[in-house]
C-alpha cells in the first residue's frame, strides 16, 4: 500500500496497476499515487473499475497463495485484463494511461505479451526505465 502521493514535477502518463490499495492509478515515472484530478470517472467507470479491482484481487490473491501464475493473470486475452484494457482505452482517450503488466521484463522479455511486437523503452525514475507497447497501451518494467 503507497502512502506517499506523485510528487513529480511533470506530468507523466498514469499506470493502471493493482497493488492491493486502495487506487490502482500510478504514476509511470515515481510508481505513486496519481491525483485522479486529471481524469474524469463518472459512475459508471467508476463501478468498472471497482469489478476489475475485486477480480484482479483475487487472481493476485491466488498466485501468491500457489506461488503459481494463474491463467487468467497469465493470459492477456483473457476476461480480467480484457476488463483491464477496456479501462485503460476508455481512460486514454482523457489522458494518456498504461496497463501494469504483472511480469517484469526478466520474465516476460521484450516483446509485447499482448500482440509481440518489440516495445519501447522509456526512462522513470523508480527503476531506471520499463518497456511500453503503445499499441495496446501495455508497461512492463524493467528490473535489472
Ligand atoms: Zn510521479
Ligand atoms: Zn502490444
Amino acid at each position: 500500500m503507497k502512502q506517499e502521493k506523485c510528487k513529480c514535477e511533470k506530468n507523466h502518463p498514469i499506470v493502471l496497476q493493482y497493488d492491493f490499495s486502495s487506487l490502482p492509478f500510478a504514476c509511470a515515472n515515481c510508481n505513486l499515487d496519481v491525483d485522479l484530478g486529471r481524469l474524469d470517472i463518472d459512475d459508471q467507470w467508476r463501478k468498472k473499475v471497482g469489478q476489475w479491482m475485486t477480480k484482479y484481487r483475487m487472481a493476485y490473491l491466488q498466485w501468491l497463495d500457489l506461488d503459481e501464475l494463474t491463467p487468467e493473470l497469465a493470459n492477456p486475452a483473457g476476461t480480467l485484463h480484457e476488463l483491464g484494457f477496456e479501462l485503460v482505452t476508455h481512460f486514454n482517450a482523457q489522458y494518456p494511461m498504461y496497463y501494469w503488466w504483472h511480469l517484469d521484463t526478466a520474465e516476460q522479455g521484450n516483446r509485447c505479451p499482448k500482440c509481440q511486437s518489440d516495445m519501447m523503452r522509456v526512462r522513470n525514475e523508480y527503476t531506471g526505465s520499463h518497456l511500453v507497447c503503445n499499441t495496446c497501451r501495455l508497461l512492463v518494467v524493467i528490473k535489472s
